[in-house]
């Protein structure tokens, strides 16, 4: 028996992740913010005694179905569709295949073993609604982006977001018990353009692993990476895609150049990244965009790196740009500042939480190079400015840590599960 007023717990949590792996390397392809926050969140929750399975689409034969990823945390592989060449477009026609897996893993357990659906993006939203269904249980979601707030913001040429998917979002706003938002951008645009009723959103700010994000010496992390002490060092992290602009650092840098042609001898523009899906920002038409504009020696592209690798890629810059035309969150930004590294940001989306303008990190206001320009020069020829806004991004992520995100979802599990109880006691 419980006593009054105790909270109830999830026991054993379904984590739903249909078209990404939590067990693939960030940075690329469809792999980014999202992986890391369901390994940061389900390792947090397994050290709290709460066992979760992550169950995510089988990309290769060679898988197996169950992998303890770490201690507590199980990832399920289940089969839905050709393991290898399936778009992320196509999805949506092997989501009846991938329930079906998800429902057979859990029949094959004793009534009951799930105590929650916690499913992320909409493609997983709408196998976590039946799930629910099947199961009587909660389902919690969080979107991690939203495609009415993408088509709104769109960089030139890139391809909208189609009907299909605000459809099905829409649907999973509908089914979800709680909406999880990853700031208080995402929460409004849920209530504002998807009609989700507030009192069941809430923002949940994801975190940053303070471990492996924290401030280095900029001129040790240079040699671990082959930089050259007196570089000046822009970077940019993340997937090449139009959403996340790495045009617009590459056009910024080939302004200050013009207008400041000594620096061309140690000024390097990091890409940390590689391509990512439709309508990519492939490296070749960055390097492409950088020939034209004359700048292709400065700038440099480096592949996905693991997170410790990255962490010194973000103490070797002088400054770390996100120009993203929309961001739910943008680890990246957060990243960056608590290596104690200045951002330059988008002001936009997330990134409104995510940095703190003037204290943190510099928010810019569209996406026009000259502005961008004009700011990182401005930061460059301002070492002691750099060095405050430094100290204060370490402070300012010193706030976000993946612990708190975990205690936060915990209260919205508890709080969905508290509701299931209360309907069952009255239909009793
Ligand atoms: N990332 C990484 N290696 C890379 C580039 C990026 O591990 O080479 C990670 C980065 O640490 C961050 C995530 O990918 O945690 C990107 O998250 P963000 O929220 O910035 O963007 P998203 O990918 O969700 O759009």
């Amino acid at each position: 028996m419980r006593l009054p007023g105790a909270r109830r717990y999830p026991r054993r949590v379904a984590m739903l992740s249909v078209h990404t792996s939590p067990l693939d390397q960030p940075g690329a392809g469809d792999a980014g913010g999202m992986n890391v926050y369901i390994v940061e969140l389900a390792r947090r929750l397994a050290a709290r005694g709460i066992e979760v399975e992550i169950f995510t689409r089988a990309t290769s034969s060679d898988l197996p179905p169950v992998v303890e990823a770490f201690p507590g945390v199980r990832v399920r592989h289940v089969i839905a569709g050709p393991f290898e060449g399936l778009a992320k477009e196509d999805l949506p026609a092997q989501l009846c295949a991938f329930a079906r897996g998800v429902l057979r893993v859990e029949a094959g357990h004793e009534r009951g073993w799930y105590d929650l659906v916690h499913s992320h993006y909409w493609l997983s939203g709408q196998v976590g609604a039946l799930a629910k269904e099947r199961w009587g249980v909660p389902l919690v979601h969080s979107m991690h982006t939203l495609a009415k707030v993408k088509n709104a913001l769109l960089a030139d040429g890139d391809a909208p977001e189609p009907r299909a998917r605000i459809i099905g979002e829409e649907q999973v706003v509908e089914a979800a018990d709680w909406l999880v938002a990853n700031a208080d951008d995402e929460a409004r645009a849920l209530v504002d353009l998807y009609g989700a009723d507030p009192r069941t959103v809430v923002t949940v700010n994801p975190g940053v692993d303070l471990d492996v994000f924290r401030p280095g010496d900029q001129a040790r992390a240079r040699r671990a990476v082959g930089l050259p002490q007196d570089a000046v060092v822009l970077a940019f992290v993340g997937r090449l895609q139009p959403l996340k602009a790495p045009d617009v650092l590459v056009r910024a840098a080939a302004w200050l150049l013009r207008h400041q042609p000594a620096l061309r001898t140690r000024l390097v523009v990091a890409i940390v990244g590689g391509p990512s899906g439709s309508g990519t920002v492939e490296p070749d038409g960055i390097a492409r965009l950088a020939g034209e504009l004359g700048v292709a020696d400065v700038v440099r592209f480096v592949p996905p790196q693991a997170q410790r690798e990255l962490a010194l890629w973000y103490q070797a810059a002088d400054l770390v740009a996100v120009p993203s035309h929309n961001e739910s969150f943008g680890l990246v930004a957060l990243e960056a500042q608590a290596c104690g590294t200045p951002v330059v940001a988008a002001a936009t989306g997330g990134l409104l939480t995510a940095v703190r303008d003037g204290e943190s990190g510099v928010l810019v206001h569209g996406h026009d190079p000259r502005t961008w320009a004009r700011t990182l020069d401005e930061l460059l020829a301002d070492p002691e400015r750099r060095a405050r806004l430094g100290a204060g991004g370490v402070a300012h992520a010193r706030k976000f840590g993946w612990s708190v995100t975990a205690a936060r979802t915990l209260d919205v599990y508890a709080t969905a599960l508290a509701s299931t109880d209360r309907s069952v006691a009255a239909s009793q």
